[in-house]
């Protein structure tokens, strides 16, 4: 069977399950994953045979996909800023939308340097790998209560090349040194139990329910927790940077108003909604 005959047969398996773009863009993740092949690679090579062994392996590779294992998953790795990070199960898959909040981090940092950064629950370590390798000499610490995601995390930031000092802490028990930091950032679980009949399997089933909701039924309290720590943990001046449920993002946005932080601020991410918040130390 040729690389052609095989890409039809992908198309019409994946069919149903994946709209047209993201299939696409499974496509060649599967392909740069099983031969090391780029897009262009793949036109090259449309005529050519594939062998036996390969046509399986991406067999078995779409029969995962159909069951509704992540690509990231399979592939054990997940683009994030320009990076390819390893991710497995038991650790989330960096998303888009958190690449976001790292450009507004970089953004407003620009001419600043030796900026000392902590990212609670740091997951794969993406947030504070892409600071630690795009912000000017900063110092970048990250906790994650998950020793699992810690491993992986401090494997990314060695094979990235990226300076982070990871440790294991679980946010509603650590307690930072005071006045230590200027920037402080997190992803933290948010989606409500209510929302899991309305999420994709492949999420639900597959990555980290304690990385995914939030514990209880109160939506704003990981929020509580890190503004707790931020107020304390945070220079004068500094900044806090979240990412949000967008279903919750006023209630978060009025809760950091209500503790008396500054410039309170929510921004949209590329679809609209209403993911991310900045807020600045009250005046002491
Ligand atoms: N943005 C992720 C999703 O909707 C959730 C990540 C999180 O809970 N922080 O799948």
């Amino acid at each position: 069977m040729t690389v052609r005959e095989e890409l039809l047969e992908i198309r019409s398996r994946l069919d149903g399950a994946f709209d047209r773009r993201e299939r696409e863009a499974i496509i060649l993740l599967i392909f740069d994953y099983v031969k090391g092949w780029s897009r262009v690679d793949l036109i090259i090579n449309e005529g050519k045979e594939l062998s036996d062994f390969t046509r399986h392996e991406i067999d078995f590779i779409v029969d995962r996909l159909l069951l509704g294992e992540p690509i990231q998953y399979i592939t054990g790795t997940a683009r994030f800023y320009g990076m390819d990070f390893k991710v497995g199960p038991g650790v989330l898959i960096p998303r888009p939308e958190t690449e976001e909040l790292v450009d507004w981090i970089c953004d407003n940092s620009e001419g600043k340097s030796d900026l000392h950064v902590l990212d609670i629950g740091t997951g794969s370590g993406c947030i504070a790998i892409a600071l630690a390798r795009h912000l000017s000499f900063p110092d970048v610490d990250a906790l994650d209560f998950s020793k699992k995601a810690i491993q992986q995390a401090k494997t990314n930031a060695e094979t990235l090349g990226a300076k982070v000092k990871f440790f294991e802490a679980d946010m509603y028990h650590w307690l930072p040194t005071p006045g230590s930091y200027d920037i402080i950032v997190s992803n933290p679980p948010y989606i409500a139990p209510d929302e899991k009949n309305d999420m994709e399997v492949r999420v639900k089933d597959f990555e980290p329910t304690e990385a995914l909701f939030v514990e209880g039924d109160d939506p704003v309290k990981p929020y509580r927790r890190i503004e707790e720590i931020a107020s304390v943990a945070l220079r004068q001046g500094g900044m806090v940077y979240l990412e949000l449920n967008p279903r919750f993002a006023d209630e978060v946005k009025a809760f950091f108003e209500s503790k008396g932080w500054n410039d309170v601020e929510i921004r949209v991410d590329s679809y609209g909604k209403k993911r991310m918040l900045r807020a600045t130390t009250c005046d002491r």
